[in-house]
């Protein structure tokens, strides 16, 4: 039964677990319309994963891994903008595909022709393909546009690609770069309905969803410091550095927050957005009966993702950033400059064998390839690197995981579930995370008897584009 606001306090508390993105979304969502939130992070800073480390060598604040978003991503673009940083992106149109040869090949969008057309003259100028693959890449395009049947929707992208008739190197240079850098997974472990919305809605949707948003500033400036002061500004209590132990009951309903420290703190509701590797271990065992949709979490995977930074003496190449196919280094980005130096970090998604390998090696292999794509990279001097590898980045869109994505809503009144792993329909990424700790206010908010959508539309669909979809 849902409380009502009269049932409540004059102002419903909600304790929120877990300060990354789902968490600060829920709490910048609830803030503003009517509740006392106290947010509880077990690290110092906000963000989370989308995070900074600071870096002695620049004395800067330092991403842990490029974080990119896209045209599609509007709801991570809905909450910078509420937070007040909305402009701290750059746009990017074009991908730099460096082929085997060295040369660059502009994967740029017509910005002319309708959706999904658009694509097409961008899929033509790949000329490390061959005509055939380029084609047959179009035409696979198409097919995973349509609606699928549902034996092939319980496939994993490798298996549908080559049932589709991809060649290896089309595999090697076109669809590994896309999809395993999107879903920062392997092709073997992406569901075949995960693989088809990065070309549905990240792609396809319409002429703006493909556009790749760079943050301009250090995450932790944006997530931490700004998105930390706008929520302290409008009265979120910020806890950092005070962990949870686990959620507690008050006879049917959840009651409240146990602390690390054994202090119980009382709240009307808890949003549990912690993640999908931690959230069981907050839940008692009492707890987690009355949770079904908790038990298949025990078989979520996780995925790995490596990145490595490089200091040269001088630039490498001019790009801001450029995809390297059919390489170990999958894709390159450009940090600061100063003067006799400047910053690169190279992406390596998926980065199973990588994980224990070592670092000083793995940056040697980086720069040598690095020194193979651009020609600038075999006169410079690497002054300075660092391998970092995140063994639990993201969860695997495994077949047999996607379908038990828990909702945000739980089978316990008063606890909501927000976290890039819970159903959003999206993939592990910054977006999906902002989503659900929206749809976790929106719940709040129905169970206080005044429902209010939260969550900001998606791009309009071309026309074009929903009649080559099927919907
Ligand atoms: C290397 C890497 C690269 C990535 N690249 C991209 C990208 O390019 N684009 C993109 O969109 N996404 C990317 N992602 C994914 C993106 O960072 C995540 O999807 C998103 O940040 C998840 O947000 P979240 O709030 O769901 O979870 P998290 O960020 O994990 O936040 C959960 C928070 O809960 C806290 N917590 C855990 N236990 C407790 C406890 N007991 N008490 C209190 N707090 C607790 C954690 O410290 C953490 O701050 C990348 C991730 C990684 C790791």
């Amino acid at each position: 039964m849902d409380l009502t606001v009269a049932e409540l306090r004059d102002t419903p508390s909600v304790g929120i677990i877990g300060g990354g993105l789902a968490g600060m979304a829920a709490a910048a969502a609830l803030a503003v319309r009517g509740c006392r939130v106290e947010l509880f992070e077990r690290r110092k800073h906000l963000g989370g994963r989308a995070g900074s480390f600071h870096d002695p060598e620049w004395d800067a604040w330092i991403d842990h891994c490029p974080h990119v978003s896209l045209g599609c991503c509007t709801n991570l673009a809905d909450f910078c903008r509420r937070l007040g940083f909305g402009g701290a992106f750059a746009r990017h149109r074009a991908l730099n595909f460096i082929g085997p040869d060295a040369r660059r090949h502009r994967f740029a969008p017509s910005r002319w022709l309708p959706a999904p057309l658009h694509l097409a003259p961008a899929l033509w100028r790949l000329r490390f393909l061959s005509v055939d693959d380029r084609i047959n890449i179009g035409r696979v395009v198409v097919r995973l546009a349509r609606p699928l049947p549902a034996n092939e929707r319980e496939q994993v992208m490798a298996t549908w690609l080559r049932w589709q008739g991809q060649s290896d190197r089309a595999i090697e240079r076109f669809w590994k770069p896309v999809l395993v850098s999107a879903l920062s997974e392997s092709l073997d472990r992406i569901a075949v309905p995960v693989g088809r919305k990065v070309f549905t809605d990240g792609m396809m949707a319409s002429r703006g969803a493909h556009v790749m948003h760079l943050p301009t500033e250090p995450l932790y400036e944006l997530f931490h410091r700004r998105g930390g002061d706008w929520l302290a500004a409008r009265g979120v209590a910020l806890r950092l550095a005070v962990p949870a132990d686990h959620v507690f009951t008050a006879g049917e309903r959840s009651g409240g927050i146990v602390l690390d420290t054994g202090s119980r703190r009382a709240f009307d509701f808890v949003v549990l957005a912690v993640p999908w590797h931690k959230v069981r271990g907050l839940l008692r065992a009492a707890l987690l009966a009355r949770l079904p949709e908790m038990a298949p979490m025990a078989r979520f995977e996780s995925a790995p993702i490596t990145a490595v930074h490089l200091t040269f003496d001088r630039p490498i190449t001019p790009l801001p950033h450029a995809v390297l196919p059919g390489r170990l280094s999958q894709w390159l980005f450009a940090g600061g400059a100063e003067e006799g130096r400047r910053r690169y970090a190279v992406v390596i998604s998926a980065s199973h064998e990588l994980v224990g390998t070592d670092p000083d090696a793995l940056a040697e292999r980086v720069r040598a390839e690095l020194a193979g794509a651009f020609p600038a990279a075999s006169r410079a001097r690497l002054l300075h690197a660092r391998a970092v590898t995140h063994p639990a980045a993201v969860f695997a869109p495994l077949p047999a995981t996607e379908p038990y994505r828990p909702a945000q809503m739980s089978g316990v009144e008063g606890l909501f579930f927000a976290g890039d792993w819970t159903a959003t329909g999206w993939p592990a990424t910054m977006e999906s995370a902002v989503r659900s700790g929206y749809l976790a206010a929106e719940g709040v908010l129905r169970a206080l008897g005044r429902p209010e959508p939260i969550l900001a539309a998606d791009l309009p669909r071309a026309r074009l584009a929903g009649w080559t979809f099927g919907q």
